[in-house]
């Protein structure tokens, strides 16, 4: 059988990733420069398992996004790990706002996507930076400054010179995975390698650790390729 897909490249990509969506349509996210034809070779060399996945599709009712956000009506989105519907409201102002759902503009798609972007990383500012100081005091560190910004593939990041970051995209978890993120880069500032020093370090400030990288394990790569 011959399989249809779709290719997705993308200069951020290192590795080729093959996503089977909801409605099951089969999407190669690659590396920029990966041929079709490599393409192909892995799409081939992978089949079975495409075709095993293609078989439970109640594996994948239970994921309730296919990557790509879109802002329509019945659309719903991560905050803080739990899911809200999307409506859009005939509004005379060009504003998300947030009660229990997220109630945004009719407007085009772009646009309302941008305002959603915002809302994030206005959240982020507000939720996380006053965290991370206060975990930063507890763990007794000093960062030279706490950002929120817009990775994709990276959650959090520490920098040579004490510089922490953290993707608004971490909105969309549980706050104790948020926590985690925090602590993990804080902790680097003690410890700059995985050691199991720096992870009795994470631990100590963080008892749901392991349920936490649990959750990334799980959901992190849908969480931070669908916005
Ligand atoms: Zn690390």
């Amino acid at each position: 059988m011959d399989i249809k897909y779709e290719i997705r490249r993308s200069k951020k990509r290192k590795k080729l990733t093959i996503n089977i969506e909801r409605d099951r349509r089969i999407v190669v996210l690659a590396p920029e420069n990966t041929s079709d034809e490599k393409i192909r070779q892995v799409i081939d060399s992978k089949k079975q398992w495409i075709h095993e996945k293609l078989g439970h599709p109640q594996k994948f009712a239970a994921k309730p996004h296919a990557p790509g956000k879109e802002i329509i009506n019945g659309e719903s989105l991560y905050y803080l790990g739990h899911q809200y519907q999307v409506e859009l409201i005939e509004s005379t102002n060009d504003e998300l706002v947030f009660d229990n759902k997220f109630l945004f503009p009719m407007q085009e798609k772009e646009k309302n996507l941008v305002l959603l972007k915002k809302w994030y990383v206005r959240c982020a500012k507000e939720k996380i930076i006053p965290r991370a100081r206060k975990f930063a005091k507890d763990l007794g560190v000093e960062a030279e400054s706490i950002k929120i910004v817009d990775n994709k593939y990276r959650w959090g990041s520490c920098t040579t010179k004490n510089n922490i970051n953290i993707s608004w995209r971490l909105m969309q978890a549980p706050m104790f995975v948020i926590d985690y993120i925090i602590i993990h880069e804080l902790a680097h500032l003690i410890e700059a390698n995985h050691t199991p020093e720096f992870w009795n370090i994470v631990k100590a400030q963080l008892p749901k650790m392991e349920k936490a990288k649990l959750w990334l394990k799980e959901n992190g790569q849908r969480v931070q390729e669908e916005l």
